[in-house]
């Protein structure tokens, strides 16, 4: 069969379906008969490249080489840790890393696209998955193409096919048989082809191939991938990881040196400075911001934040702004009529939400709708100029569509219109959807032998279009319009005309739109219809939050300005007769003056895409970090343009999602600020773990380096110095990845891109805590050797206070600003485990004698206890009363 050839009946025939589609059990046979309608997965986890990660750092070749040269010099012990902690290492890094794989991959079948078909002969929405030959496709602007389809029905349909045949300019579709033979892909303009993106228009068509039959599928491109580009984070720390690798490397070179001027044995110092560098080269690291990043990511996702460009995860810890849309983000985006104007006068509607049940009255009584009087055609041009659909089975209504025309669906219903009925006595012939940029709908249809033009559209655009039979009329409309508005309810003017046979005629011969666009003048207007779109609370909460958080809230929407207005200052946007900007002002200024009026202006109407690309971009010239949302087809600039593109999970278009950095599957302008808010943990857990392993790793050089310099025996051998880097550093630094994030993380204000890991506070303590877990280790070493014990006991004395010293820096990690005593020890079960894990580890080492053999210890005693706890947690002491000060200076 030839698709493009072959006429639709016979299409139909062949593929035994037709208009109503296949049925819902014939669907499921087919699923098992073609397969999913999705292409070989080519992100596929792939456990060997994880497990090979794990081997592929810098810091584990300066392990791995250690390990060889030390087997080598017959030290087989220390050769034996070594490797222990490059396998503990991988042991550590891989389920991790496999979780975080994992995660995307989920995160990735969240975000599967929907598609609109028609089964049984009703609309329906399923996944892209789950379509088959035979089914019935309704495509629209913004989607892409979910397999391929021989198109039976199309309006103004323009796709851009570029990914399958490498034109950039849109092909215009048609549902026309063609007859010539042997047309490539790119040619045949009554095919849509799966993968290629719907730039405008409508259409209608059946499915022919799915899946790996598709001409996409021939060539097995994938379509759906996440992103995977690296978090500006990763490349700070790897930054920041070969600084401190090199500064550890210079160290125990001048400790190695040291120890010969010392007299000390080549070999004995060469496995000492070894020792060093792989106690104190926090090889753990990177593996952890990719933890801390996933574990973000993951968070989010709980919250309904889906991140789709790991960088997001991060930079929305630094958002100053967040601007929104309104209906749908701010507010509930549950439309319901609630005033109707029509011929000087204004009905009340009764009755809330899609239920077609309340009354229309005038000042307080009921009135009965008379057919074609004015009243009447302002419900009828709302429902049949109308894309969307409402179906109600068992009193639960079902929609598809946009919920401002399921209102007014709902409304005519209210009158007492039959919709069905009128559908099918109105023949639709043609349909100029709605655009933003439009600001209108139309629709054509045909009546017995007339043929009428149904419009609807904001109360501007109408006016202009209608010829009114007074000027007082008009005034009476304008002016009724603003005060709907001015209540915070949108508001849609519609208007009808009545179009002459012969341009009927001529559009149905030769099948140009023109015909009817040029007949988009001299309209009659019939009405307004007025609905309330109540804020979302949990909206308001979040601006508060935000307010809280130095982040900045901007409405931006395509609505009238006075409801924009209304509706901001519900939601607490803005206070009080704050300043609105519209989208034609935004049109006669430059990008200077545009940029002064987006250092204060919080609330911008009647806004194209393209204002909103442009208010992006003078906020970031002012160095915001930008959060914008948006759901349309010509989004997309302004969602590339923010550092982090928003879309919506539900409302968005396929090409709006594509261009996003993150997606939310509520619409709800609470999950941003909730995602902001997992964004700042991200970082501060980074944070977290650099400032518990530098410090340590800066104690250890210091012990070394300090003993050599006071002419005493090194207090930790090498095996020794190996086993406090797997106890200490393994684990906690993973825990603390976890940790749930501040109390006081929502008020402070957004932190700096540029701020460095360290911060100021972070560096002085680590010098603070260095010297003293220096000064703790050498004085017990010291102390124990004074009291006539063995060195081995000394020693271990020594790696015991150290591995302590390192459990409490792990507590003291847990909050730059807050005392550890004010946090729940149990609030990061992760750390509080390892710790004793850990605690039961080092008990090993110390009192087993197969572990006292490998690593030279003896059994301590419960005074030794009692005096190295008291060292070691004189660091918890120290870091206290830093925090307590800093606090105070203040
Ligand atoms: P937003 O979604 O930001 O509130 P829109 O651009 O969707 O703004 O809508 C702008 C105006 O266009 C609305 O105030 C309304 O008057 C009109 N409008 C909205 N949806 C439709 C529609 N489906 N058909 C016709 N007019 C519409
Ligand atoms: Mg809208």
């Amino acid at each position: 069969m030839i698709w493009y050839k072959s006429d639709i009946t016979q299409i139909f025939e062949y593929l035994a379906t037709s208009e109503n589609g296949l049925s819902t059990e014939e669907a499921k046979k087919r699923i098992k008969l073609y397969g999913f309608n999705k292409l070989p997965d080519s992100n596929k986890i792939n456990i060997f490249k994880i497990i090979l990660h794990q081997f592929t750092s810098p810091l584990i070749y300066i392990l791995i080489i250690s390990g060889v040269i030390t087997f080598y010099l017959n030290e087989y012990i220390d050769s034996f840790v070594i490797f222990a902690v490059v396998i503990l290492n991988a042991l550590i890094g891989f389920p991790q890393e496999l979780k975080a794989e994992k995660n995307v991959k989920a995160l990735k079948e969240m975000l599967l696209p929907k598609v609109s078909i028609i089964r049984d002969g009703v609309a329906n929405e399923i996944n892209n998955h789950d379509i088959v030959p035979g089914d019935i496709v309704l495509l629209s602007s913004g989607m892409r193409v979910p397999a391929d389809i021989r198109l039976i029905y199309t309006n103004e349909l323009r796709i851009d096919e570029s990914i399958l045949t490498g034109e950039s300019i849109p092909a215009n579709k048609t549902d026309k048989t063609i007859s010539e033979d042997n047309l490539t892909p790119g040619d045949q303009k009554n095919m849509a082809f799966m993968g290629t993106l719907i730039v405008s228009g409508r259409g209608k068509g059946v499915v022919v191939a799915t899946g790996t039959s598709t001409e996409i599928g021939k060539i097995a491109k994938n379509l759906y991938e996440i992103e995977s580009s690296q978090a500006p984070i990763k490349t700070k720390i790897e930054k920041f990881t070969k600084e401190i690798g090199t500064f550890i490397m210079l160290a125990s070179l001048i400790i190695f040196f040291i120890g010969l001027i010392k007299g000390i044995s080549v070999k004995t110092m060469f496995l000492t400075s070894i020792a060093v560098a792989v106690a104190a080269i926090p090889e753990g690291l990177p593996i952890v911001v990719t933890i801390a990043l996933s574990v973000g990511v993951a968070r989010m996702a709980k919250k309904n934040a889906i991140i789709r460009k790991l960088p997001a995860a991060e930079t929305l810890g630094s958002t100053t702004i967040i601007c929104s849309d309104k209906t749908g983000t701010l507010t509930k985006n549950e439309m319901t009529v609630q005033k109707v104007f029509s011929k000087n006068t204004v009905y009340d509607i009764k009755g809330s939400g899609y239920i077609p049940k309340g009354e229309i009255l005038k000042d307080g009584k009921q009135v009965l709708l008379k057919e074609f009087d004015n009243l009447y055609l302002t419900f009828l041009v709302g429902a049949l100029c109308n894309e969307s659909t409402i179906n109600i089975i068992n009193d639960k209504p079902k929609i598809t569509g946009d919920p401002t025309e399921v209102a007014l669906i709902i409304s005519a219903m209210k009158g007492g219109l039959k919709i069905d009925h009128l559908k099918s006595v109105f023949k639709l012939l043609y349909t100029i959807p709605f655009e933003s940029e439009k600001g209108f709908m139309a629709t054509f249809h045909k009546h017995n032998d007339t043929f009428f033009i149904f419009v609807k559209g904001s109360p501007e655009k109408i006016f202009e279009l209608c010829s009114f039979h007074s000027e007082l009329s008009q005034l009476e409309a304008i002016k009724t319009a603003e005060t709907f508005s001015k209540d915070g309810m949108r508001v849609l003017a519609f208007a009808y005309k009545e179009i002459s046979k012969n341009t009927a005629i001529l559009y149905q011969t030769t099948g140009q739109s023109e015909y009817i666009h040029n007949e988009l003048k001299e309209l009659t207007f019939v009405g307004l219809q007025a609905m309330v779109d109540p804020p979302r609370p949990e909206a308001i909460e979040a601006i508060a939050g935000c307010r809280k958080a130095g982040i900045r809230v901007v409405m931006i929407t395509g609505d009238h300005a006075l409801t924009a207005k209304t509706i901001a200052k519900q939601l607490l946007i803005i206070i009080d007769e704050e300043e609105v900007l519209i989208g034609k002002d935004i049109e006669n200024m430059n990008d200077d003056e545009l940029l002064e009026k987006v250092k204060y202006i919080n609330v911008y109407a009647r806004v194209t895409p393209e204002h909103k690309l442009r208010i992006v971009n003078q906020l970031k010239r002012l160095g915001h970090i930008v959060a914008v949302t948006g759901d349309g087809v010509n989004d997309a600039p302004a969602l590339k343009s923010a550092h982090i593109g928003v879309a919506m999970g539900k409302s968005g278009t396929d090409v709006a999602k594509e261009a996003s950095d993150m997606v939310l599957t509520d619409d709800n302008f609470a999950t941003i600020y909730k995602a902001v808010k997992e964004g700042r943990i991200v970082f501060e857990n980074i944070r977290k773990v650099t400032f518990f392993l530098i410090p340590t790793a800066l104690g250890s050089i210091l012990s070394i380096l300090g003993t050599l310099l006071m002419n005493i025996p090194i207090p930790l051998v090498p095996a020794q110095l190996l086993w406090i880097n797997i106890v200490t550093n393994g684990l906690q630094d993973v825990s603390l990845a976890f940790e749930p994030g501040e109390k006081g993380i929502e008020t402070r204000p957004p932190r700096k891109p540029e701020e460095p890991i360290m911060s100021k506070t972070l560096i002085e303590r680590t010098f603070l805590i260095g010297i003293l877990i220096a000064l703790g280790v050498i004085y017990i070493f010291q102390h124990t050797l004074d009291k006539g014990y063995s060195i081995e006991k000394a020693r271990t004395m020594a790696m015991t206070t150290m591995v302590f010293f390192q459990f409490f820096q792990a507590w003291n990690a847990r909050s730059e600003t807050v005392s550890i005593f004010k946090i729940d020890p149990l609030s990061n079960k992760f750390l509080f485990f390892s710790l004793i894990a850990a605690t039961l580890a080092q008990l090993a080492v110390i009192y087993l004698p197969q572990l006292q053999w490998i690593f030279r210890t003896e059994p301590l005693n419960c005074n030794d206890w009692l005096l190295l706890l008291f060292i070691s947690s004189s660091v918890v002491i120290l870091v206290e009363v830093d925090k307590y000060l800093r606090k105070k200076l203040k």
